[in-house]
């Protein structure tokens, strides 16, 4: 645990109580949020910052967008939620509008994002049984070093970072972990038959903003085909417009075989997550065989359409392109011994800084945070920088003079 700094007593009053009756699963920055709009948080001494997380890029869209928060309003007044066991006038309607809106036959609703990965990958096995022919109990899932898919006890199975596995075995099998932006790896796990598909997050988010090589996501997504392997994207994070495209495979004109989105598909306002696929494999699963109580509640359904709406009416794709590229040209001209790298597409931006303290990044962040910008070091030495989508240009040349003053910290 990092010691806290000195908190108004407000703050203070409030992370102790979190703290005294909340798990403590969390390290989180001390500052305490009442309020957002836009860009913008407020803290409860009303000290205003820019958020540069988004709630890992759940906000998209800014927090609180007027056109969301009145969908959410209304749908929430009529009905919201009336599980599967009965049909509700809203999925039908969100299900057109998604499927046409990605491309796809069909969708299956979940809630949290993981649970869509769990979804994906049991639609996965269920084609590789019942349509590529794999031999029962014998389908492979090729992932990634240093993925991110989420915490239930099936995806962490596959996770490599020790903070998510340590004592909480034993761990589910079936799949192969090769490294990240390996082809030859790659080519090397698809010569084994029972492999059914290849997980792949096509920029690595909680690894630090990891961007593969130029091709590396059309290659792979030939090689799956060529071996009859189904593309898997998890597009949890890097989706919905935060890499400067719809979605980050569009950059390599890649279409997954099954697609997974959550995050920002509701604009932060409830979990709703999706699984995208054509019939041949969507319709292997069959009625009682996958659900969720909540999945595909009307209340979801409405605010992800107007969550998608919003995402293609103010063009947050190109904003987020051009800013992207200011953004990372303006960080590049800082004259700081202590930036090593920067990163990132569109407005999903990593720094790496050197350091010699273990604790520099959580350093660094506390002083943004001072100085009204809100971001969280990630492994040590990284910090994200995703500011909403809507950010304007002026707004983002004050946050990079916010970077440059607090990175004197480190002197
Ligand atoms: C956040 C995230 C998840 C998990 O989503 P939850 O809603 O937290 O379950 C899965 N994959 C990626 C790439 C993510 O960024």
């Amino acid at each position: 645990m990092h010691s806290a700094i000195i908190n108004s007593g407000k703050t203070q009053q409030y992370i102790d109580r979190e703290n005294n009756f909340g798990a403590h699963n969390y390290e989180s920055l001390p500052v305490v949020l009442t309020k957002g709009k836009g860009v913008n948080v407020w803290d409860v001494d009303d000290k205003k910052y820019y958020d540069f997380l988004s709630a890992y890029s759940a906000v998209n869209q800014g927090h609180c967008h007027p056109k969301i928060i009145e969908t959410l309003i209304e749908q929430s007044q009529k009905l919201t939620l009336s599980s599967r066991a009965f049909y509700n006038d809203a999925l039908g309607e969100y299900a057109e509008f998604i499927t046409k809106y990605f491309g796809y036959d069909k969708v299956l609703p979940m809630n949290t994002g993981v649970e869509a990965v769990e979804t994906a990958i049991k639609l996965c096995r269920k084609w590789a049984y019942e349509i590529k022919g794999i031999e029962k109990n014998k389908a492979k899932i090729i992932v990634c070093e240093n993925n991110f898919h989420g915490r239930t006890t099936g995806i962490i199975s596959f996770s490599t970072d020790p903070s998510a596995t340590k004592n909480y075995g034993p761990f589910a099998t079936g799949f192969e972990v090769i490294p990240f932006n390996d082809l030859n790896a790659l080519a090397n796990a698809l010569t084994d038959k029972n492999v059914a598909g290849f997980l792949v997050e096509p920029i690595q988010g909680e690894a630090g903003v990891i961007v593969p090589d130029d091709g590396y996501i059309a290659k792979a997504k030939q090689y799956c085909t060529d071996a009859n392997v189904l593309f898997i994207a998890d597009e949890i994070q890097t989706g919905l417009c935060r890499t400067g495209k719809m979605l980050c495979c569009d950059h390599e004109n890649v279409r997954p075989d099954i697609l997974i989105l959550g995050k920002a598909l509701s604009g932060g306002t409830l979990p709703v997550s999706a699984v995208l696929a054509d019939d041949d494999i969507m319709l292997t699963i069959k009625p009682g065989e996958h659900g969720s109580t909540y999945g595909g509640n009307p209340l979801a359904c409405k605010v992800a359409i107007t969550a998608l709406q919003v995402l293609q009416e103010e063009d947050m794709a190109k904003n987020s392109e051009i800013l992207g590229n200011i953004f990372r040209e303006e960080l590049q001209k800082i004259k700081s011994p202590y930036i090593s790298v920067i990163r990132g597409k569109g407005l999903f931006n990593a720094m790496e800084i050197i350091h010699t303290a273990e604790d520099a990044a959580w350093k660094l962040c506390l002083e943004l945070k001072e100085n009204g910008l809100l971001a969280k070091p990630t492994h040590g030495d990284k910090i994200r920088f995703a500011p909403p989508l809507i950010i304007k240009k002026e707004e983002l040349m004050e946050c990079v003079g916010i970077i440059n003053k607090s990175l004197r910290i480190l002197d």
